[in-house]
C-alpha cells in the first residue's frame, strides 16, 4: 500500500496592500523604469500572470511575455547582462539555472508559489528515499533543489507525454507537487504513480458547481481550463491546457465568449490573441469558496512597477543565487526534459 505524503499546512499571505497608483505615478514609474533599463542593460521578462501594466512595459521595451521556461530561454539569449524576472521566487531560479553568468533580479524575494512552499526539500528529500525503486518527476514550479533531487523536470505542456514515455518502459513514478496535474496525468496515462500532495492556490479555487451555473447563463461559451485545476472542474472543460495551450485554444476555437479557469492574468495575452471574444473570468466563488486567491496569485501580484524601479535602482535585496552544485543538479532534471522535447519535437512551454 503507496503511503502518501503529508497534506502540508501553508500559510497563504492575503493579497498584498499595493499602493494604487495614480495614471501620472504609472507613467513616471515606467518612464523611469526603461531610463534604467537601458543604463543597466537590463531586460525586463514577465510571466502570463502579472499584472497587465507589467506585461505591456515588457513588451514596450523589448522584453517577452511567458511561462517560466519561456521567460528563462528568453533571458538566456538575449544580449542585457541583467535579467529583471518578474514573476516568483523558482521562475528566477529557473533563469538563474540556465544563464548563470548573467545578473538576474526579481522585484520581490518574497513572491513564491503556494506549490514551490508546500514541497520543501527535506520533506520531499525523504518522501523519495522512501521510494528508491521510484522515478521522480517533478513540476516546473518548484525550488531548484527540488529540481535538482527529481530525476525529470516537465512542464505542464509536455508533462503527459513524459509520464506516457516513462510509463511504457514499465516505470514507476513519484510525482510531485502538484496533485491536481498529477491526478490528471495519472488519469490520462494510468501510469504507476505515487502522487505528492501539493496544490496550487489560485487553481485549487476554482468551483464545478459555480461553473455550471455560468456555462448555462453563456450557453455558447467555450471553457478553458488549466489543469492544475479540481478533477471536477477538469471535467466541464472544451479545453484543459498551460497556459500557453490555452492562448493559442483562445485563439483557434470559433466560439465568441469563453469561460477561463486560470489565472486573470492571463487575460492580457489572451485578448491580444482574439481581441474580438468576450473572456469571462471562470467562478471561485459559491458553495464551500474561501476566495483566497479569487484568481488572481497573491504571489504575482508583488511584482508591482514600484517593486521592478525598486529592484533596478538599488539591487541589494533582489539578487537571485543558485548554489552551483543545485543548480547543476537541477540542468540534469532540465536537459532530460529539453532532450526528450526536441527528440519528440514537441513544445515545453507552459507551467502555472
Ligand atoms: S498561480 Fe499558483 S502555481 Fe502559479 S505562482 Fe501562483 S500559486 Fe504558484
Amino acid at each position: 500500500m503507496a503511503t502518501l505524503s503529508p497534506m502540508l499546512r501553508v500559510e497563504y499571505p492575503s493579497l498584498p496592500k499595493l499602493a494604487v497608483l495614480s495614471d501620472q505615478e504609472k507613467i513616471n514609474y515606467k518612464e523611469k523604469i526603461k531610463r534604467l533599463l537601458k543604463e543597466k542593460n537590463a531586460v525586463l521578462i514577465a510571466h502570463y500572470y502579472t499584472d497587465p501594466d507589467v506585461q505591456a512595459l515588457a513588451e514596450e521595451t523589448g522584453g517577452y511575455v511567458g511561462d517560466s521556461l519561456e521567460m528563462a530561454r528568453f533571458g538566456r539569449d538575449h544580449d542585457a547582462s541583467t535579467l529583471i524576472i518578474s514573476g516568483v521566487r523558482f521562475m528566477g531560479e529557473t533563469a538563474k539555472i540556465l544563464t548563470p553568468n548573467k545578473k538576474v533580479l526579481m522585484p520581490s524575494l518574497e513572491a513564491t508559489c503556494s506549490l514551490d512552499v508546500g514541497c520543501p526539500i527535506e520533506l520531499f528529500s525523504q518522501f523519495c528515499d522512501e521510494h528508491p525503486d521510484r522515478t521522480v518527476v517533478v513540476y516546473a514550479n518548484t525550488s531548484a533543489a527540488v529540481k535538482a533531487r527529481a530525476d525529470w523536470v516537465v512542464t505542464s505542456s509536455i508533462a503527459l507525454e513524459i509520464v506516457d514515455h516513462l510509463d511504457s518502459e514499465g516505470k514507476k513514478l513519484i510525482w510531485g507537487p502538484d496533485r491536481h496535474l498529477g491526478n490528471y496525468i495519472k488519469d490520462k496515462t494510468q501510469a504507476d504513480i505515487l502522487m505528492w500532495q501539493g496544490d496550487c492556490i489560485v487553481h485549487d479555487e476554482f468551483k464545478a458547481q459555480a461553473l455550471r451555473e455560468m456555462k448555462a447563463l453563456n450557453p455558447g461559451a467555450a471553457v478553458l481550463v488549466h489543469p492544475e485545476s479540481p478533477k471536477n472542474v477538469i471535467e466541464l472543460a472544451d479545453i484543459v491546457g498551460s497556459t500557453s495551450q490555452l492562448i493559442s485554444a483562445a485563439k483557434s476555437l470559433t466560439n465568441k465568449t469563453l469561460i477561463v479557469a486560470t489565472d486573470k492574468g492571463i487575460f492580457y495575452k489572451m485578448q491580444q490573441a482574439c481581441t474580438e471574444k468576450e473572456l469571462l473570468a471562470a467562478p471561485t466563488a459559491g458553495n464551500g469558496a474561501t476566495c483566497r486567491s479569487c484568481a488572481q496569485c497573491p504571489w504575482m501580484a508583488m511584482n508591482s512597477l514600484k517593486a521592478i524601479f525598486n529592484a533596478l535602482n538599488n539591487a541589494k535585496g533582489h539578487n537571485i543565487d543558485v548554489d552551483p552544485s543545485v543548480a547543476k543538479g537541477a540542468m540534469i532534471s532540465l536537459d532530460r526534459m529539453l532532450s526528450f522535447a526536441a527528440e519528440h519535437q514537441l513544445k515545453t512551454k507552459g507551467n502555472a
